[in-house]
């Protein structure tokens, strides 16, 4: 049987390490015979995913810096992407930051500069990311980015990152409007909780995984396999009808308004 991805060629942005959303996606593209251009952010970062990619050719895999913060950095990453290739079929944006005195109890404790910063890098870098790869998909394409419950509901102290989430699934709504009549599609995966080098910032991370595997309706805990499986269908053609979603994979954990 042909493989879901098999000649496609994809970028992926925001792995940092084996635990990062974007590289349970990522290897889940690979096994169905994508081709990957990574970024990475910085030379420890360089390192890791080097190391990651280690057992991969160099004609499935390279990777190449790129601050999403800075549209200098995108430009010469789209440079090096288009050395290799004329056409790019999809895109995993799995970045977020903000800075971590944030994560904590009080959510108006957000400096103005830090909630900029927060929402730059958290929820515009999809724009910037998709305003400087549409001209490369030719032949339509897929782009997925990772958000959160925290964007619907209040989650306590996700605080500022729940306004990025917000303002990151109303982008990709937006994105999946324009970009509809170039063939190409925008989805979200509005991920639960899962233990990532991100999310040991928010303060009682454990516990929060801890109680939804307990509460949500498939009574287990989520796995980064549930997440790259869904990433999967919507960067594939058998989701070729969807954009513009929000989809939900969290054992249903969303669907809760009280807990037994
Ligand atoms: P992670 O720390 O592994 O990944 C976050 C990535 O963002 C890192 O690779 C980091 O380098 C990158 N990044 C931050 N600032 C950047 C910048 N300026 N330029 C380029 N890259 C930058 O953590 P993760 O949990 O895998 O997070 C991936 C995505 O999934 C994030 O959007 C996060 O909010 C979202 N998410 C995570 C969870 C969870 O529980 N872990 C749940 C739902 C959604």
């Amino acid at each position: 049987m042909e493989k879901l991805l098999s000649g496609k060629k994809g970028i992926v942005f925001g792995v940092a390490n084996n635990r990062s959303i974007a590289w349970g996606c990522a290897k889940k593209c690979l096994e169905e015979g994508a081709e990957i251009s990574f970024s990475y952010l910085g030379e420890a970062q360089k390192k890791r995913v080097g190391d990651l990619l280690a057992d991969y050719s160099e004609s499935q895999c390279s990777f190449f810096p790129c601050d999403l913060s800075k549209d200098e950095e995108i430009e010469a990453f789209i440079s090096k992407v288009k050395e290799k290739w004329e056409t790019v079929d999809f895109v995993i944006h799995s970045v977020a930051y903000t800075d971590r005195e944030n994560l904590k109890d009080s959510f108006s404790v957000v400096s103005r500069e830090s909630f900029a910063r927060t929402l730059d890098i958290s929820a515009y870098s999809l724009v910037a990311v998709t305003k400087a790869i549409a001209p490369l998909m030719k032949n339509g394409g897929s782009i997925v980015t990772m958000t959160y419950l925290g964007a619907e509901k209040v989650i306590p102290r996700y605080n500022v990152m729940g306004v990025a989430k917000a303002a990151l699934e109303s982008s990709a709504k937006y994105l999946a409007y324009e970009y509809g009549q170039n063939g190409i599609r925008i989805n979200c995966i509005s991920a639960g909780a899962l233990k990532t080098l991100s999310s040991s910032a928010v303060l009682g991370i454990k516990d929060m995984i801890e109680k939804s595997s307990q509460i949500s309706p498939l009574k287990r805990s989520l796995t980064q396999e549930d997440v790259a499986s869904t990433a999967l269908y919507l960067l594939s053609d058998l989701s070729s009808g969807v954009t513009g979603e929000v989809m939900h994979v969290d054992c249903g954990y969303n669907i809760l308004g009280m807990f037994d």
